[in-house]
């Protein structure tokens, strides 16, 4: 009797966009998820990016490459990521989530920076169907691990999962001379959340209660990819490991998790996350 192959799934620390041009501790995670897995049908990706007032997936054949941030050099805004997208997976995912809705969003979005700086070094080639599931800005904590939950049958049919956020993420708080760093606060909230995914994924929207919630979540969008994750990891009664941990600029988490793959944790060593703009404050640059 042979196993149900079954797709792992990550969480991603994306951090700035300037790690799409770097080598780094983090890309080099990254890089390691995408060939430790076996090769997907397409990749779901959950970008932080992506917020908006309803539930949508991309469905178009040739998605763009959305360069969704102020601020960066103009190498930054010549990266193209072009994956085809595969239009078929919105019916197999709105079938999974019933009776939730999902969207076909055929001309409004693409694939943004959340998901191709990460992808551009999971999956250089970009030769494998990539799909944006928004996130819903309008629906609680609950409500994203329980529709992460729903995604969890996707994973045996080849679909890869993967979340792009920061678990803490507060731009206003920035710090340029902590560049691995984080404060107190930062890494609190950090470790927290890393012992709730390790442990009871199905815990984690608690975080929304935690002392440091509003420092490190300021705004949900980097922090409610992570939920998909803890969703899928929940429904398949495993926990998350760590793929790599770390801070950058004080108020930022990098840390990365993985679901269910062969992976090796990073081993800390070699640089730290990228910089971010230096054209604008980083509150403006939309990272
Ligand atoms: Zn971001």
């Amino acid at each position: 009797m042979s196993a149900t192959p079954i797709m792992p799934a990550a969480f991603l620390g994306h951090g700035s966009p300037m790690n799409a041009l770097e080598h780094n501790r983090f890309t080099a995670a990254w890089r390691e998820f995408g060939d430790s897995v076996p090769r997907p049908r397409a990749i779901l990706a959950v970008s932080a990016h992506w917020y908006v007032n309803t539930t949508a997936v991309t469905a178009m054949a040739r998605p763009r490459t959305i360069h969704d941030f102020y601020g960066f050099p103009q190498a930054l805004f010549d990266v193209q990521y072009p994956a085809p997208g595969l239009p078929d997976l919105v019916g197999e995912i709105a079938e999974e989530v019933k009776p939730d809705h999902v969207g076909a969003d055929v001309d409004g979005w693409g694939i943004d920076h959340g998901t191709w700086s990460v992808l551009v070094h999971a999956f250089p080639q970009a030769d494998i169907p990539v799909v944006q599931l928004s996130i819903d800005a309008r629906r609680p904590p609950e409500w994203h691990l329980a529709l992460g939950a729903k995604l969890a049958r996707l994973r045996e049919r080849g679909v890869l999962v993967v979340g792009s956020g920061n678990v803490v993420h507060n731009l206003r708080a920035i710090d340029w001379k902590q560049r691995d760093g984080a404060f107190e606060w930062n890494r609190r909230f950090n470790e927290d959340a890393r012992t709730l995914m390790c442990e009871r994924p199905h815990d984690v929207p608690a975080l929304a209660s935690h002392q440091d919630f509003h420092l490190a979540v300021p705004t949900p969008d980097h922090f409610l990819p992570l939920l998909y994750i803890a969703g899928l990891a929940a429904a398949s009664g495993r926990p998350a490991g760590v793929l790599v941990d770390g801070y950058a600029y004080g108020s930022l988490s990098m840390t990365s998790y993985t679901l269910d793959a062969r992976c090796p944790q990073g081993d800390g060593d070699g640089r730290g996350a990228a910089p971010l703009a230096t054209g604008v404050p980083p509150e403006q640059a939309n990272v």
